[in-house]
């Protein structure tokens, strides 16, 4: 039998829910274009990666800045950019208690538009710092999102500091399901992205998760997390991953996750420049 018509036929046996998971749109709420991967994947390269990958929008944020406004150039109608208070690799480790990323993030908030701030990394108590305070400040005074890679201690502080203020928690903190559970029963405007694996066991969504998804469908989003120059070659082959463990929710809680959630909290904005 021609591979084609095996093929067909394979597609036709599977359950309607996965056959509408072929080809789901995505909006990715992790993505990024750092500077080691300029060179690497041009913006257009970059652009045609992501479309490949049937991608509908994508949240994208850079080290430095500079990536995510050369992705917009090309691709305005894709990109929704964030701004990462970053500079260069070695921010990540020293941002919290480094006083001249105020004024980096303050120059780039003047310069160009954003729907949030992020992906930042803070743990614990560091978020009370007088650096990551002015963050959350910012965001609040410009209505923008935070995007924290941060433990379940440190989003609390967050709200603590700003009760109203809106969170999108980066690979759910890498926190159990029962606490991602509690965080997201506390606090309304807090979303989670999926940048992690272990939510899916042979490709099948785990029993925790599964639960947490469905009383939660409105709060997840996918995310890919180009963190290295390796992984844009992989941005295709983690969409096809993300559908196939989508396949396996009901088809309303996959289409939210996928990308229905991503549209709400971030697609709604108009990104233009000032
Ligand atoms: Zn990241």
């Amino acid at each position: 039998m021609p591979a084609r018509l095996v093929s067909l036929l394979l597609i036709l046996a599977l359950p309607a829910s996965s056959r509408a998971g072929a080809d789901l749109p995505l909006v990715d709420a992790h993505i990024h274009y750092n500077q080691d991967a300029w060179s690497v994947v041009s913006p257009t390269e970059a652009v045609k990666r992501l479309r490949q990958a049937g991608l509908k929008r994508a949240l994208v944020s850079s080290t430095d800045d500079e990536g995510t406004q050369r992705l917009l150039a090309v691709a305005p109608d894709l990109i929704i950019p964030e701004l990462r208070p970053y500079r260069g690799p070695g921010d990540p480790g020293t941002w919290v208690r480094d006083e001249s990323i105020v004024a980096y993030v303050e120059d780039r908030l003047r310069a160009h538009r954003y729907v949030g701030i992020g992906e930042f990394h803070v743990q614990g108590a560091d978020v009370d710092l007088a650096v990551p305070r002015r963050l959350v400040q910012l965001a609040k005074q410009h209505g923008l999102t935070l995007h924290a890679h941060a433990d379940a201690d440190a989003v609390e502080r967050i709200f603590r500091q700003d009760p109203d203020a809106r969170v999108i928690w980066a690979h759910a903190g890498m926190e159990a399901p029962d606490r991602v559970r509690g965080m997201l029963r506390r606090y309304r405007s807090l979303w989670a992205d999926l940048a992690r694996s272990d939510h899916v066991a042979d490709g099948k969504v785990v029993p925790e998760w599964r639960s947490l998804f469905m009383e939660f469908a409105d709060r997840f989003m996918v995310g890919t997390d180009t963190h290295a120059p390796d992984i844009w070659r992989q941005v295709p082959g983690r969409a096809a991953w993300m559908r196939a463990w989508l396949a396996d929710l009901p088809p309303d809680v996959a289409e939210h996750i996928a990308w229905k959630n991503g549209e709400a909290v971030l697609g709604a904005i108009a990104v233009k420049q000032p």
